[in-house]
């Protein structure tokens, strides 16, 4: 079958690889129908993941067709039209059982952090993703979830991860009535926690970003205010002044390891991999909540350390909540939205490339060419 292949830092071409099998009786084999490239993606692509082996797939966010089954699978059929969501969990286990569904300690047991995530390095399980023709789901009774009818496929991708995630970020602010909001990124995730912000009833709601054409899109999309932070002089005394001095009720870092703006962070984390990542935009959100606020965090980060003032964490009594997104124990919800048109998640996709291109897709969006905001991919085998 055709499919992404890592080949090294900034180097993924598409190529033959051996079909995927049934590897325990609760898997089975799904035919990709879309998938899509996340930023996080950009993470493993850059090389800033430990443990990103040649010779892997990447996708973690993708839909298809159930074309196999192992023999204990008994909640899907052959042919159900599937959204998979991003965190592989048991549904069984302590943490799974708490909803914690991305801390699942049954589908990555050698860690200790994060739960099994498909196509997202050997620090994540190991698992195959879905930027492929095929793909092993494992534990087919509890994630791959049947698609309702009449969802269009470009809607039910993005609620495996950007929809959630997004939704997640802003259910994690604790948002109150009237609260000031303030995203960094204006990427996939921080264009949904915008539109999720109005949900929780926040009174105003302000993105930061460095990329014009997002930042007009953000505005657009979930109609909010939005600032490049290229053209205020300091992100967080620009919040401080815009909040009468007391800083944003909810920060969210929507941005994670690839943060620009700061010259020290960039070195440290992203050129020296001194640190895990560049931390600016957590770095902007801690400094720019007001006393006692909560700092919300979706970035993705690597493993090790990084560079925050955690003594105005302490100094402000700011809550820090974080974590990957729930996706099984949101969708129920966020299936609803998108169906009453709440969310209209498929707004969101400017590129539509076949797999075979899959090495000109990373580029564009890692490279954030042609006003590309998400790309998702077409295998040969899925018509459209
Ligand atoms: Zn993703
Ligand atoms: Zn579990």
């Amino acid at each position: 079958m055709l499919a992404m292949n890592y080949r090294g830092p900034g180097r993924v071409r598409a190529e033959e690889k051996p079909m995927p099998e049934i590897l325990h009786p609760e898997d089975c084999i799904v035919k990709v129908l879309r998938s899509c490239i996340c930023g996080s993606d950009l993470h493993l692509y850059n090389g800033n993941v430990p443990d990103t082996r040649v010779g892997t797939t990447f996708g973690h966010e993708f839909v298809g067709e159930v074309v196999e089954l192992g023999s204990e699978v008994h909640k899907l059929k052959l042919g159900d039209k599937v959204l998979v969501p991003f965190n592989i969990a048991c549904g069984k286990c302590s943490f799974c059982r708490q909803g914690l569904y991305g801390n699942c300690h049954e589908s990555n047991p050698e860690a200790t952090a994060v739960g099994g995530i498909f196509g997202y390095s050997h620090t994540a399980g190991g698992y195959d993703g879905g930027q492929a023709e095929y793909v092993r789901v494992p534990y087919a009774n509890f994630g791959p979830t049947i698609i309702p009818e009449g969802m269009d496929l470009d809607d039910a991708v993005l609620l495996t991860d950007v929809v959630p995630t997004g939704y997640q970020a802003a259910e994690m602010g604790g948002i109150q009535p009237g609260d000031t909001v303030v995203i960094f990124g204006a990427g996939p995730i921080g264009i949904m926690a915008a539109k999720c912000s109005w949900l929780f009833g926040a009174g105003r709601v302000i993105v930061i970003d460095q990329n014009e054409f997002r930042l007009e899109f953000v505005k657009n999309y979930a109609k909010c205010e939005s600032y490049n932070f290229k053209s205020i002089e300091d992100p967080v005394q620009f919040i401080k002044q815009t909040t009468d001095w007391l800083g944003a009720d909810v920060c969210i870092d929507a941005v994670g390891a690839e943060a620009a703006g700061s010259a020290m962070q960039t070195i440290t984390g992203r050129k020296t991999l001194l640190q895990a990542g560049s931390a600016t935009a957590l770095f902007w959100a801690i400094n720019s909540v007001k006393k006692g606020g909560i700092v919300s965090i979706v970035g993705v980060y690597g493993p090790t350390g990084n560079l925050v003032p955690i003594g105005n964490v302490l100094n402000k009594g700011i809550t820090i909540r974080a974590n990957q997104a729930s996706v099984k124990r949101l969708l129920p919800k966020l299936i609803d939205h998108v169906q009453k048109g709440t969310i209209k998640p498929k707004e969101l996709i400017t590129h539509r490339m076949p797999l075979r291109n899959v090495s000109d897709a990373y580029r564009i969006f890692s490279d954030k060419l042609d006003n590309c905001i998400k790309p998702i991919l077409i295998p040969p085998t899925a018509k459209e």
